[in-house]
């Protein structure tokens, strides 16, 4: 049958990108399909969805050490891949920080970056009012010099066009001569199981698939309930907006986040794909879409939260976390026309530049985008980051941040999956020379993660 794959993917961003690249170098798969409603890179992973930073843990103050040492791990898949590729504007070294602003800030970080932290992160150092004013001087300049502030600070910071990021994972598949073929613009609209077989059905055909992986965002979840899988699982769609203003920063600087709260405070990023501006963002407010601003996926994503009693539960427990409430109703204000800008420009913006002015700041249209931030029904609270959810002969992934930045270790996971079912070969000493120092970073990578 002409169109029959070892493995169909749906969704072209970094994830299912990163598992096209993954399974065409290091597995004998040869038939692999991709389906991707829009072109390569266009969803979450666009550099103009998200803030592009690779994360590795340092400056993320909402991690624990597990959590750290897995994103730590992760990231430096992409550190080698981009160095072995060379590819112009896919990523940058800059500089960050994570700032603490205001006594029980500045006593937080003066407690997280002891010597043991250090001892993972060497390049991390706590600087003052001073040095914070020789490396970004804009966080100085216009502050009160009451107004208490220190910052960790690294030169080994990178940030990341994940859009281009997946391009390049498509060209590097293509480059290995086997039955690649992308269904670009095709949207996939139903999966049934037959026969041992996958028919994922598109508006244009139907494709029978022996593996199939999802890589569609919170879409994902609606698939898999649709075959009756993640019924202990339920979803909230978390857009994240940004304002930007000309460039006045050289790096990055992160704020202080609690733990256990799955979504960073607000930071300010220079931007990769346009060296003239500095982003302020994401924001968090909780909408109705699986994807940005389309009104049309709300009958899809309450399919994939299902409204349940334990889902209703578990909306209540989350929301009785006084962090969190606390996060949603200062979005909330900050997305009340006018008199939102001016609040996030007092509470957000200026903890960071306190010399920029209402003026200064523009919403940013054309960017922002979804995080699919799935429900523990169980346990009746968020889980913090990726999340997979696998069935017979399939997988699901939903990927918040920072999904890009561990999308390689993700593919890796779902490689493995693909070749142990349909009894192929990962070629994992290839893998091992390109992407690991040591056995030990190899189990990291292939240990299965705790929610
Ligand atoms: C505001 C914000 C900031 C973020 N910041 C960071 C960050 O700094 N660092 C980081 O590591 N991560 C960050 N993230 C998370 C990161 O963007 C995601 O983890 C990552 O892009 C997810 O990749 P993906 O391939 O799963 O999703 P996407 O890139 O969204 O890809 C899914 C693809 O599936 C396609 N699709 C959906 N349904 C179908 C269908 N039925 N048929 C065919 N195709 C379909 C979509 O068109 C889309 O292209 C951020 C996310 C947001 C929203």
């Amino acid at each position: 049958m002409e169109n029959e794959y070892d493995v169909i993917i749906v969704g072209g961003g970094v994830i299912g990108t990163s598992l096209l690249y993954m399974l065409s170098e290091f597995t004998d798969i040869k038939n692999i399909l991709l389906i991707e409603k829009r072109k390569i890179g266009e969803g979450s992973s666009d550099s103009q969805s998200n803030s592009q930073t690779l994360h590795v843990g340092d400056i993320e103050t909402n991690y624990n050490t597990e959590k750290i040492i897995e994103t730590r791990t992760a990231s430096h898949l992409i550190l080698k891949y981009t160095q072995k590729i060379k590819k112009d504007n896919l990523i940058k070294q800059v500089q960050k920080m994570v700032l603490g602003v205001g006594n029980e800030e500045v006593e937080n970080i003066i407690k997280r970056y002891d010597e043991k932290f250090i001892s993972l992160f060497p390049s991390i150092k706590v600087i003052k009012s001073k040095e914070i004013l020789k490396v970004e001087p804009n966080i100085i300049k216009g502050r009160s010099p009451n107004e208490e502030i220190i910052a960790a600070y690294s030169k080994e910071g990178h940030i990341v066009n994940f859009g281009l990021l997946s391009t390049s994972f498509v060209e590097s598949a293509l480059k290995n001569k086997k039955n690649i073929k992308l269904r670009l613009k095709e949207e996939a609209i139903d999966i049934e199981r037959k026969n041992g077989f996958y028919f994922v059905r598109t508006e244009k055909s139907t494709y029978k698939g022996k593996f199939v992986v999802f890589a569609a965002g919170g879409y994902g979840l609606y698939f898999a309930k649709k075959l009756g899988y993640g019924k202990d699982l339920s979803m909230l769609s978390v857009a994240g907006n940004f304002y930007y203003s000309r460039n006045v920063i050289k790096g990055k600087v992160y704020r202080v986040q609690k733990g256990g709260i799955p979504f960073a405070a607000v930071h300010a990023d220079a931007d990769i794909a346009n060296k003239k501006i500095t982003r302020y963002g994401p924001t968090v407010n909780i909408v109705p879409f699986l994807e940005h601003t389309n009104v049309m996926s709300t009958y899809k994503y309450i399919k994939a939260m299902g409204l349940d009693k334990e889902t209703v539960e578990s909306l209540i427990n989350i929301s009785e976390d006084k962090d969190i409430q606390k996060i949603v109703e200062k979005n909330f204000i900050y997305s009340i026309p006018d008199l939102g800008k001016y609040y996030f420009l007092k509470e957000e913006v200026n903890k960071i530049i306190p010399s920029l002015k209402y003026n200064d700041i523009k919403f940013y249209k054309e960017g922002g985008g979804i995080r699919p931030q799935i429900i523990d029904k169980k346990m009746r609270r968020l889980i913090l980051g990726v999340v997979d959810l696998r069935g017979e002969g399939i997988e699901f992934s939903m990927a918040p941040s920072p999904g890009a930045s561990s999308c390689l270790k993700e593919a890796l996971k779902y490689t493995r999956s693909a070749t142990e079912y349909l009894d192929k070969t990962f070629y994992k000493e290839k893998f091992m020379k390109m992407f690991c120092n040591s056995e030990d970073e190899y189990k990291i990578l292939t240990s299965v993660q705790k929610h």
